[in-house]
């Protein structure tokens, strides 16, 4: 198989237009890039693009040549490229397993983390409020109970911002969270609080 047959048969020309960054509606259609286009008048099909405005159309190479000013061939070295296909690998190997978008996804994944940790976080404080607040205004105040109180409401709206606020906000969080290795020493702590609290719990419930 040619590199142009098996980018051809590999990537869509919707996935194409959209990985490089052409808004494309639910019916399929974007606003040709190829004229002075005010309304969505491309049609984009798996195979193939026809605009109905200038009556640009192709496959999936002629539109990466012709957006980004590249010959066939270059395009097609492109779209391999970027897509991550492998012409030495048989079509079988590659068809399987198409990039997708590896980045958000680790992404995600560090973002339920964080708010695993902080909601494991958030219940501690919330038990360590009650349970250690301090009998009779002479008692000590014990540290837990002032952790708690110092940080419930903040923990709070960390966690709600991790998943109601939008992307470029959560994204902000993530980062401070990961950044001197934060979230894994609560992480860490957390489970260690587990480990030492277990007997206690099995205790109460025996
Ligand atoms: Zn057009």
């Amino acid at each position: 198989m040619t590199l142009f047959e098996l980018v051809k048969q590999t990537i869509h020309v919707r996935d194409a237009a959209e990985h490089y960054g052409l808004q494309v509606n639910r019916s399929g259609m974007c606003r040709c890039p190829f004229h002075d286009d005010r309304h969505p008048s491309m049609k984009l099909n798996e195979k193939y693009f026809y605009c109905f405005g200038c009556g640009a159309t192709g496959d999936v190479i002629d539109l990466v040549a012709r957006l980004f000013g590249l010959s066939s061939f270059e395009a097609a070295q492109k779209l391999a490229q970027d897509f991550g296909i492998d012409p030495d690998k048989p079509p079988a190997a590659i068809a399987l397993p198409k990039p997708k978008r590896p980045l958000l996804t680790a992404y995600r994944q560090e973002e339920m983390r964080c708010l695993r940790v902080l909601c494991d976080y958030l219940h501690l404080l919330e038990r360590w409020k009650v349970q250690y607040a301090p009998k009779t205004p002479e008692d000590a105040l014990d540290d837990r109970f002032v952790e708690a109180c110092q940080m419930l409401e903040y923990v709070e709206y960390l966690a709600d911002l991790l998943i109601a606020a939008e992307l470029e906000q959560r994204v902000k969080i993530v980062e401070m969270l990961d950044k001197d290795d934060l979230i894994a020493s609560l992480e860490t702590r957390l489970e260690r609080q587990k480990e030492e609290e277990t007997p206690y719990e099995e205790k109460q419930s025996a």
